[in-house]
């Protein structure tokens, strides 16, 4: 099917929100933390990408949160992209979806890795007002904090969502969490071994959360994680 753009704006440097809708379709159904896949030729050559969708379900359309890959296949292409442009799309796609029941949750995200949470939040504290949530949000900048006045609003109107950012580069005056989000983990879950914990974005990071989670003893089915490399 055609996602058609609506708009799109810069969030932080190299990093663009885009608003797209389904044109041939009233509602486009898809449950948070599910992705869609988007396939365009670009000089020549077929390319398929998957990108996690950021917003919560609503009537046909659907937001994306990408960052420009240097000499990537696709996402320099879906940066040239004006309002009313069409992409070739599949989907929705994905387990990467909460778990029920509700259960003590932390969230664990670095850069564009924020983006299907951008989508679950809504939903998990909607439906469950006491058990906390714990967004652990790792970036390099302050500027590169996606979507912060939003989770930073989120946190002063649900006492049970607690949101951590975490910075590898401060700049002089930032006065919170430094650091990768694996040396804030143990804190987040606060000696909990059954919480249930997220974990998106490049392999790296969750490759090495996912076996920090094993030593500290967690379940297996309590760590729900989704790659992008
Ligand atoms: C399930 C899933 C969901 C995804 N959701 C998103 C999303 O919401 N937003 C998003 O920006 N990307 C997302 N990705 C990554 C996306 O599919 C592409 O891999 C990415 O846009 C790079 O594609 P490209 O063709 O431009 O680069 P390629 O030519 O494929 O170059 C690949 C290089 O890009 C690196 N890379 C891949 N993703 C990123 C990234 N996000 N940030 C930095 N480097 C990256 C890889 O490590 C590799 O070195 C997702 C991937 C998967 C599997």
């Amino acid at each position: 099917m055609k996602a058609r753009l609506v708009e799109t704006r810069e969030i932080a440097p190299e990093i663009r929100h885009f608003v797209f809708d389904v044109p041939e379709a009233t509602e486009f159904l898809f449950i948070p933390g599910q992705w869609v896949s988007i396939e365009e030729m670009v000089n020549g050559q077929q390319i398929t990408r998957a990108y996690s969708i950021a917003s919560p379900p609503g009537g046909n359309r659907f937001e994306l949160c990408l960052n420009r890959v240097q000499n990537g296949h696709l996402s320099p292409y879906l940066f040239t992209l004006q309002p009313r442009d069409e992409v070739e799309m599949r989907g929705p796609f994905g387990t990467f979806i909460l778990r029920e029941p509700p259960n003590d949750t932390v969230l664990v995200a670095t850069g564009t890795g924020i983006a299907p949470f951008r989508a679950m939040l809504p939903a998990r504290l909607e439906k469950d007002h006491t058990r906390p949530v714990t967004l652990l949000f790792g970036v390099r900048h302050e500027s590169t904090l996606l979507y912060r006045d939003e989770f930073e609003a989120t946190e002063r109107s649900h006492p049970n969502f607690h949101f951590w950012p975490t910075l590898t580069r401060p700049e002089a005056g930032w006065n919170g969490r430094i650091g990768r989000v694996q040396q804030h983990l143990t804190a987040a879950i606060d000696s909990e071994t059954d919480c249930d914990v997220y974990i998106c974005g490049l392999h790296a990071m969750v490759d090495e959360t996912r076996a920090m989670l094993k030593g500290l003893g967690f379940d297996r089915r309590r760590i729900i994680y989704e790659k992008y490399d």
